[in-house]
């Protein structure tokens, strides 16, 4: 259990919903609070990341439902000429609290980390909450690399103001695979974080994390939420996974 200042912070249950989704997902926020009404889940913090149309168009249901949106990426300018990317300030402005930087599908086409900590400090920008993702490749875990990777990922994403951040490691070998790092493994990558971050800072765990082994992932020591892709597009598995986090 996370306490800064005295205050219990709470996990943090975030769907990433990555391309997909459509209109008629607008009523997944009350969908998840038929399922697991606010009242029943005050310990947990629960947010969606769906595709940037969908944010403004979700906002009311989900504050309604007492979900918060965010969103998947952002440029880390305030305006130019930069064909189809989205500023932090117009995010925060449809009602976004969160936004995930440095996913591994957009490290993977070729993001730094010099660019994911400027996408952070874009974020803090406009008053939100980065997500900064990190994790190994299976070839670097491998390799024994891992530590390492992860620190440099991390060190060199971090914004100026590195009180205010989540961070999500991700190993990119569980992402989407069904593979799951093993609690061992989980326990060890989250501990190193923990070290280079300090106390205060909601760590995520995020890799094919399903029901079927949220509880146990959710128990390991400073794991202080999950980040989850394909079970949360369905409520009833957010919600079963929220369930274990309360
Ligand atoms: C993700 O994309 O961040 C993720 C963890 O996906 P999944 O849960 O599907 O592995």
């Amino acid at each position: 259990m996370l306490v800064v200042d005295g205050e219990y912070m709470r996990p943090l249950i975030a769907a990433n919903w990555k391309m997909h989704g459509d209109m008629d997902w607008t009523d997944k926020p009350s969908q998840f609070e038929e399922l697991l009404p606010a009242s029943k889940r005050e310990g947990v913090e629960v947010l969606i990341c769906p595709p940037f149309p969908l944010i403004a168009l979700l906002k009311d249901a989900a504050d309604k439902a007492s979900i918060h949106i965010g969103a998947q990426n952002c440029h880390a300018e305030v305006k130019g000429a930069h064909t189809g990317e989205v500023n932090a300030e117009l995010l925060a402005s449809v009602g976004a609290k969160y936004i995930i930087v440095g996913h591994s599908e957009r490290r993977a086409q070729g993001e730094s980390h010099a660019d994911v900590k400027a996408k952070a400090e874009a974020v803090h920008r406009a008053g939100l909450i980065p997500i900064i993702c990190v994790g190994e490749t299976l070839t670097q875990r491998k390799a024994a690399r891992t530590h390492t990777i992860v620190k440099n990922m991390l060190l060199g994403s971090m914004p100026e103001d590195s009180e205010n951040v989540v961070i999500a490691y991700e190993p990119v070998w569980a992402i989407g695979t069904g593979e799951t790092a093993s609690a061992a493994e989980i326990v060890e990558v989250h501990m190193l974080i923990r070290e280079l971050i300090g106390p205060n800072i909601r760590i995520l765990y995020g890799g094919s994390v399903k029901p079927t082994n949220a509880e146990e992932i959710l128990s390991i020591p400073n794991v202080n939420g999950a980040l989850i892709g394909g079970a949360g597009l369905e409520m009833t598995s957010l919600a079963e996974i929220a369930r274990f986090a309360i």
